[in-house]
């Protein structure tokens, strides 16, 4: 049984899919106008793991993340730059893309962009107006969030404390200040013309409307950062209960935000660590392994101790996993397993990995888990008469595991020529012949292989 803490409800809820063995995942992706930092890299890592998972326990999954291409932010960038705001979006989305290939993140079934949904989002915004949830003034359009009862829900506010604590601007046009804008009346960027005049869409319609393009109806889970909560998430929530009575997703999932060193991560207070930064300094699995140590929903702190932390914890699953690897690869010539996983103690280490994940994704344990199985691996590698089969499938069991938290470790299998020079090697090193096995080791190193 799967659980998921839901943030609609604020409780630990079992999972259950809306049909069998599939689920239905979107989470709201970047703004077009920069690259992606660390903070921004935490939902994608962590989603991406989370599809893995449902994979790995045999769902078919659909996963979709937009990119929001119509912003002021991209507006001002094209300005800044004297270019055009497809340039900018197209630029970054580019660069995107890359970072999550980079970061060995799966890639989505969609990727939607708000430019390639306006027809979809005018015929929504007109839907929203004939139910009475918005109204249209002098070219702009607003939700009335007076018409939703449980309007907040999501972050936990109620319109009575949202209105008291709203500044009233005397030019705001619309009825109530917490109402939000649905389109916008613009002659700044680029314009698309509609029933109400030229302008653009606000943001929080984008989301519910390709989700609806994609997956006609309610989807299982709807996920992104803890920031998004409010005001994004509970406006989506809302226009989706005005247009089709249903709260978009059954379970809403929220990562906690990434600080630095106890302060706020911002671009705007210049303490930013971008995502191919850190990717230049290490390896993806590291990176990986820095996010997945602290459970999604408890803020990280960065700091370099923790780089270093996953830097020896990487190193430590890589060593067995090498040692693993090449025991079979030179003492049982075949290297796929003969039976599935069958032997217990493997089973039970793989049932607490499955476990850890299954409570709430808690990836934290889920790396415990995986230490574990390594420590008994490194018993079985180290134990002279461990069955070639035993062998196998615990690099199966590892290499499942390891795949969930998207980290690949890839081997060649050894020549003949480099075997022999290993059995050697070993042979050396029986005899006690430490001049000749300090040769015969420098030799393997020269060749790259990892021992
Ligand atoms: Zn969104």
């Amino acid at each position: 049984m799967i659980k998921i803490y839901n943030s609609l409800t604020n409780k630990i809820e079992e999972f259950i899919p809306l049909r069998k063995n599939e689920v239905s995942m979107y989470v709201c992706g970047a703004t077009v106008y920069n690259y992606i930092h660390i903070g921004n890299s935490r939902p994608v890592i962590f989603f991406d793991t989370v599809a893995r998972f449902f994979k790995y326990m045999g769902y078919k999954v659909t996963y979709v993340s937009n990119f929001t291409d119509i912003d002021d932010k991209i507006i001002n960038k094209a300005k800044e730059e004297n270019v055009s705001e497809a340039e900018i979006s197209e630029r970054y989305i580019k660069a995107i893309k890359e970072t999550y290939r980079k970061l060995n993140c799966l890639p989505h079934d969609a990727n939607p962009k708000v430019t390639e949904n306006i027809d979809g989002i005018i015929q929504f915004i007109d839907l929203l107006i004939k139910k009475d949830g918005a109204y249209v003034i002098d070219g702009d359009v607003y939700f009335d969030v007076s018409k939703i009862a449980d309007y907040g829900q999501l972050s936990g506010q109620t319109i009575e404390n949202l209105m008291s604590g709203a500044r009233i601007d005397p030019n705001e046009k619309k009825k109530n200040p917490i109402d939000f804008t649905l389109w916008k009346k613009t002659e700044e960027g680029k314009q698309w013309d509609s029933p109400w005049g030229l302008g653009r869409p606000g943001w929080h319609t984008e989301c519910v409307v390709m989700i609806d393009s994609i997956f006609k109806g309610p989807i299982d889970i709807h996920g992104g950062g803890l920031e998004l909560k409010f005001p994004h998430h509970d406006n989506e929530i809302a226009q989706s209960i005005c247009a089709h009575n249903h709260k978009i997703a059954n379970y809403w999932m929220h990562n906690g935000r990434i600080d630095m060193s106890g302060e706020k991560m911002s671009k705007s207070l210049g303490n930013v660590i971008w995502a191919d930064e850190l990717l230049s300094r290490t390896s993806y699995q590291v990176y990986r392994l820095l996010i997945l140590n602290v459970p999604y929903r408890q803020p990280l702190d960065y700091k370099e101790e923790l780089l270093v932390q996953a830097t020896t914890d990487f190193e430590k699953i890589q060593r067995t996993y090498v040692s693993l690897f090449r025991k079979i690869d030179l003492e049982f010539a075949e290297m796929s397993p003969t039976n599935g996983l069958v032997d217990s103690e493997l089973l039970s280490l793989q049932s607490a990995f499955i476990e850890a994940m299954s409570d709430d994704f808690n990836t934290a344990n889920a790396i415990t888990a995986i230490f574990a199985a390594t420590k008994h691996v490194n018993l079985l590698v180290r134990h002279g008469k461990t069955e070639g089969d035993v062998l196998k499938q615990a690099l199966k069991m590892l290499d499942g595991m390891l795949w969930v938290l998207g980290i690949n470790i890839e081997l060649d299998r050894l020549t003949n020529e480099e075997k022999e020079l290993i059995f050697q090697w070993q042979e050396a090193r029986k005899n006690k012949d430490f001049t000749l096995a300090d040769t015969l080791r420098e030799k393997i190193t020269n060749k790259g292989i990892q021992l």
